[in-house]
């Protein structure tokens, strides 16, 4: 068992359905899983998907690497769990879990006394994640966001955990990637508080708008195989991939107003400074605000929705 998952004998592969029996309002949901035991010695990685409910692409790859590995190639241990937002998928839930209507992807390392997020939250960490020694988190763009492929970590501070975080990041095959210091960056985030509790843990990003288009699910499968390969979790050489480029910051950008978003650029586009990037109109056209590149770089998410309310999130620039 690795907390409530049940690992198989050597050499094999299971499915089935978990829960966690200690707290009633989290019991009410099985999450599935796919579980690998290779035949000989490895490490143990852990991938996941699904902390965004409509994030398809991401959950979709996960499904396909557990039908698709073979378990006579593991090393170690693979665990897949394609779904962690169990509550959100069939109600379509954008960001966040219906249960409490709050991001799950910000609460961690959460709180075992806490809403229903922060309870998960806390037992996903304690009893699962906490237990690899790797693991990445697939996402997309959510059902009203657009993205260019991306992955991202956060640096733990600890040389040997960053340095391996740095190679599977680089094995994924991704154009750019988002670094973030030890620091208070990304608050709450599963990836970086995994970090920070000695997991080498990254995160993936490809496609995007609740669409599941086989160009961005098989990226995934390739990244997600190819750092097995690069980790030893699996047999067989990794494949040689251009390493990403890493962005200076992470610029997330957001409405002064609620209003119609018109966004004037395209992701994987270059901005400079000051470029106008959109504009926001009121409900009779009227214009309301005219939003602005705050650096160099280029656009990796952006909101697909022109309906902003204020403080909605627009679009993401990574710094160059
Ligand atoms: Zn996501």
């Amino acid at each position: 068992m690795i907390g409530p998952i049940p690992i198989p004998a050597a050499g094999e592969r299971a499915t089935g359905r978990f829960t966690f029996a200690g707290d009633a309002g989290l019991a009410r949901y099985e999450w599935p899983y796919i579980a690998f035991a290779g035949a000989s010695r490895g490490p143990t990685f852990l991938v996941t998907a699904g902390i965004h409910a409509a994030e398809y692409t991401g959950i979709e790859a996960a499904i396909r690497l557990g039908r698709s590995l073979d378990p006579r190639e593991v090393r170690g241990t693979i665990v897949i769990i394609p779904l962690l937002n169990r509550p959100g998928f069939y109600e379509r839930s954008i960001y966040v879990n219906p249960e409490d209507n709050d991001n799950l992807n910000r609460l961690f390392p959460g709180d075992a006394k806490g809403t229903w997020g922060q309870r998960f939250a806390h037992h996903l960490l304690t009893e699962i994640v906490v237990r690899f020694e790797h693991s990445i988190d697939l996402h997309a763009g959510d059902l009203i966001e657009e993205l260019t492929p991306f992955v991202g970590y956060r640096e733990s501070g600890d040389a040997t955990r960053d340095e391996r975080m740095r190679a599977m990041a680089n094995a994924y095959g991704a154009k750019w990637v988002v670094k973030s210091g030890a620091t208070g960056e990304r608050p709450g985030m599963m990836y970086a508080v995994a970090a920070q509790r000695g997991v080498a843990a990254i995160l993936a990003e490809s496609g995007g708008r609740g669409l599941l288009i086989e160009e961005d699910v098989a990226r995934h499968v390739r990244g997600v195989t190819n750092i097995l390969r690069a980790v030893g979790s699996l047999a067989g050489e990794p494949e040689r991939v251009a390493p990403p480029r890493a962005v200076k910051s992470f610029e997330w950008l957001r409405s002064p107003v609620e209003g119609i978003f018109h966004c004037r650029v395209a992701v994987a586009q270059e901005v400079r400074t000051g470029d106008v990037v959109g504009d926001l109109t009121d409900l009779v056209g009227e214009p309301l605000a005219t939003v602005t590149a705050p650096t160099d770089g280029v656009v990796l998410f952006s909101v697909t929705s022109p309906a902003i309310k204020k403080d909605g999130l627009l679009l993401g620039i990574g710094a160059l």
